[in-house]
C-alpha cells in the first residue's frame, strides 16, 4: 500500500500514476486518485491494477494541478471500488490513508448522529467526515487536520485536499511512512522515495507525529499543536 500527492503548475495525473506504479511492489488490491483542476474535484477508483486506473483516467483526459493517490491493502472492508481510496465527504474533502484507525466504530457512530452517511466499510472514511466537520465550523484545513488527529487512535499516513481550497495539500504521519519531495514551484508527498525520484531528488524525511502543508511555493512542517518544526532537505541517491 502507498500514498502519493503533488501540487504545482503542471498536470499532476501522470506524476500520480507513475508514483503509484512505483509503489506497486508494496502490495495492493485497489487504487485511486483525486485531482483538483479546472473541472473541480475529480475522483477515480478501481479495484485491481494501477494500469486499469490509468487506462480509465487517460481515456477520460482527467487532469489537475493538485492531486492525491493511493494503493490500498484492505484492512477494514473488502477490496472493492467503494472501499478504494480516496474517500470523500460532502463532495469537498478527499483523503488517502494508509494504516488503521482503531477507534473508527466509535467515530462513525458520532458522525452518523451528526448526519454524515457512509459509502464504504473502511475505517478511513471517518477521516474526511471529521475534517469536513471542522471546516464547516470555519476552521482552516491545516488546523482542521491537527484537530482531527487528536481524535484518531491508530496508525496513519494521510494526504488531504479540499475542493474549496485548491493549490494546497495537507498531510500527517504517525506509525506509517511519509516523506516530502521539494521541486521548483511544486511539492510532493509519498510513502516511499522511489515514488518521488522521477520528479525530484530533494527530499524531507517526516518524523512520527509531523503534520505538513504543501503548496506550489513552499511547505510547512508542524507538530500536533501547530508549532513549526525544522526539517532538513536531503538529496536522494536513488536514480530513476
Ligand atoms: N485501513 C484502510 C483501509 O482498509 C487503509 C488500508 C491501507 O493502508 O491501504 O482502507
Amino acid at each position: 500500500c502507498g500514498i502519493i500527492g503533488g501540487v504545482g503548475e503542471r498536470n499532476m495525473v501522470p506524476v500520480l500514476l507513475e508514483g503509484l506504479s512505483r509503489l506497486e511492489y508494496r502490495g495492493y488490491d485497489s487504487a485511486g486518485l483525486a485531482v483538483l483542476g479546472a473541472g473541480g474535484l475529480i475522483r477515480r477508483r478501481r479495484e485491481g491494477k494501477v494500469s486499469a486506473l490509468e487506462r480509465d483516467v487517460d481515456a477520460e483526459g482527467v487532469s489537475g494541478h493538485t492531486g492525491i493517490a493511493h494503493t490500498r491493502w484492505a484492512t477494514h472492508g473488502s477490496p472493492s471500488e467503494e472501499n478504494a481510496h480516496p474517500h470523500m465527504a460532502a463532495d469537498r474533502v478527499a483523503v488517502v490513508h494508509n494504516g488503521i484507525i482503531e477507534n473508527h466504530a466509535e467515530l462513525r457512530a458520532d458522525l452518523e448522529k451528526a448526519g454524515y452517511t457512509f459509502s464504504s466499510q473502511t475505517d478511513s472514511e471517518t477521516i474526511p467526515c471529521l475534517i469536513h466537520q471542522e471546516l464547516a465550523k470555519g476552521v482552516e484545513l491545516f488546523a482542521a487536520l491537527r484537530r482531527v488527529a487528536q481524535r484518531l487512535q491508530g496508525a496513519y499516513a494521510l494526504a488531504v485536499v479540499d475542493a474549496e481550497d485548491p493549490g494546497r495539500i495537507v498531510g500527517a504521519r504517525k506509525g506509517s511512512p511519509l516523506l516530502l519531495g521539494v521541486g521548483v514551484g511544486e511539492h510532493f508527498l509519498a510513502s516511499d522515495a522511489a515514488a518521488l525520484v522521477p520528479v525530484t531528488q530533494e527530499l524531507v524525511d517526516l518524523g512520527d507525529g509531523d503534520f505538513v502543508e504543501l503548496t506550489g511555493d513552499g511547505f510547512t512542517v508542524t507538530d500536533i499543536e501547530g508549532t513549526p518544526q525544522e526539517r532538513e532537505i536531503r538529496t536522494s541517491h536513488i536514480r530513476v
